[in-house]
C-alpha cells in the first residue's frame, strides 16, 4: 500500500531504474506526474487515490513494481 500525503511514489524497474510520479497540490485535486515519460492525471484528493494511480501507472508504464522503501524500517 502507498504511504498517503507523501508528495512523490517512487518504484524501480526489474533493472535496478527508479521511476518517480510526483503527486501535486491543484485546488481539491491533486496533479500526478511521471518524471520517466512526462504523464499527467489528475485525480480527485480521496484517501490513497492519487498514489493508487501513480502506483498503477509505474507498473503498466515502466514495470516497475519494487518498492524502494520495503523492509526498510
Ligand atoms: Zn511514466
Amino acid at each position: 500500500m502507498p504511504t498517503p500525503l507523501r508528495p512523490s511514489l517512487s518504484r524501480w524497474d526489474q533493472h535496478g531504474r527508479e521511476h518517480v510520479v510526483h503527486i501535486h497540490k491543484a485546488g481539491i485535486q491533486r496533479t500526478l506526474r511521471c518524471g520517466t515519460c512526462g504523464w499527467r492525471k489528475a485525480a480527485q484528493f480521496l484517501p490513497y487515490l492519487p498514489w493508487l494511480k501513480a502506483e498503477a501507472h509505474l507498473m503498466e508504464a515502466h514495470q516497475a513494481t519494487v518498492n524502494p522503501a520495503a523492509g526498510r524500517a
